[in-house]
């Protein structure tokens, strides 16, 4: 598979292996939003002359199709700015209308800090518990308790570990957390460039992902939300766009998903976004989970003789590979392999909660998008052991 040649990021040469932060984007994409500047720029929902209403008509085909995407209804689908304004704009509307002082949130402990601080707030402002799925040795989640959902109404859970590439079993889950009343929000970030995704068949409340991360534009994200509790949502934003009446002192509010819309819209990255799904879509998922879990599996193999790494990751991950080095700061090895034009993660990875549970501050991370080949890890590991060499 080539498929470099789609992103004019590579004509430089670069090996980027930070897909997990953000993806490279298709020429197909930037294609599409320059188009839109360039020839039909104007706003959507407003105006009666043909560029707004050709626009207009594109931006809710982009609904259509994103809906198509994740097998739901056109009104299901929300746009926000990416999966942290998505899980704040649920936790701002849903929670905080019917949360009730006293009430439990369940996360789990590998939970990305956009999905945790939001409940931290809300929870500070409503007198809400948390309560945290532990995290196992193996890293993936320990569902054994007998009272895991004891006084919960709402769970929030990512499908994919942004630390160690875990799957979360979310239709499982969903399956449990219905049978006892508890709502469920999925935080998908790192799911959907890489599985297919269909919320009728997790049976998830709420499945939020970002535009950028499945090779879309920043600025853009998506809320899916079942639709009868959408329509009993108070919106959390106003201004233009998403009411239906306004006087002086008070207003009334569109239907969703336009009431949680507020003010002109990322027109761009709408239109944007759906074209990057296409093309992910016309690759398909059977293709990219084989290349992944292929590439992973060389990755595994290429590093086994270095002594010294250590994997945080789970064996079960197939595009997010997380590790430490013995005697290496994961600064000083990300900073050697700039030098020599690779791109890979390091830090806390927006996890601190997790790797201070396993006595880290810092990890090492790879991350694979589908244009990534063999010879991309190729260059990393002889880096990386010329790396080591020099360092330890
Ligand atoms: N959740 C997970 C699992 C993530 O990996 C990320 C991004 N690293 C986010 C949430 C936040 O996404 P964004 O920064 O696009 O809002």
């Amino acid at each position: 598979m080539d498929y470099k040649k789609d992103f004019p990021f590579f004509s430089g040469d670069w090996v980027y292996l930070d897909s997990a932060a953000t993806a490279q984007k298709p020429n197909s994409v930037i294609q599409c939003m320059n188009e839109y500047y360039k020839n039909t720029c104007a706003t959507v929902h407003r105006a009666i002359y043909d560029p707004s209403l050709k626009v207009t008509e594109q931006y809710e085909e982009a609904r259509g199709v994103i809906a198509n995407f994740l097998s739901c209804a056109c009104e299901e689908i929300i746009f926000c700015k990416g999966t942290t304004d998505g899980i704040n704009l649920i936790a701002n509307s849903f929670a905080k209308a019917f949360l009730k002082e006293g009430d439990t949130i369940l996360l789990t402990e590998m939970e990305h800090h956009s999905n945790l601080v939001p409940w931290q707030l809300l929870a500070k402002e409503k007198n809400l518990k948390l309560k945290f799925i532990p995290v196992k040795e193996d890293k993936t989640l320990d569902l054994s308790a007998p009272d895991l959902f004891k006084d919960v109404k709402l769970l929030a859970i990512t499908h994919i570990s942004n630390v160690t590439g875990v799957e979360n079993p979310i239709k499982e889950i969903c399956g449990k957390a219905r049978s006892l009343g508890v709502k469920v929000l999925v935080d998908g970030a790192q799911a959907v460039a890489h599985r297919k995704v269909d919320v009728k068949d997790l049976h998830c409340d709420f499945y939020i992902f970002s535009g950028h991360k499945i090779y879309g534009p920043t600025g853009i994200g998506v809320i899916y939300g079942k639709k009868e509790l959408l329509t009993k949502m108070p919106p959390v934003t106003g201004g233009g766009d998403m009411i239906d009446s306004v006087f002086f002192t008070h207003s009334t509010y569109q239907e969703p998903p336009l009431r949680f819309e507020s003010g002109t819209p990322p027109i761009a990255e709408v239109l944007g976004l759906k074209v990057a799904i296409e093309y992910v879509l016309s690759i398909g998922y059977e293709k990219i989970m084989a290349h992944e879990k292929a590439l992973y599996k060389y990755l595994l193999q290429k590093l086994s003789p270095i002594e010294t790494l250590t994997p945080f990751s789970s064996n079960e991950s197939s595009s997010i590979f997380s590790f430490s080095v013995d005697g290496v700061h994961p600064l000083d090895l990300a900073t050697f392999l700039n030098g020599k034009k690779i791109a890979i993660r390091t830090g806390h990875l927006c996890a601190q909660p997790l790797l201070r549970k396993f006595d880290k501050t810092s990890l090492c991370r790879v991350s694979f998008g589908i244009y990534n080949t063999f010879e991309d890890i190729d260059a990393f590991v002889a880096c990386l052991s010329e790396t080591l060499l020099v360092m330890q």
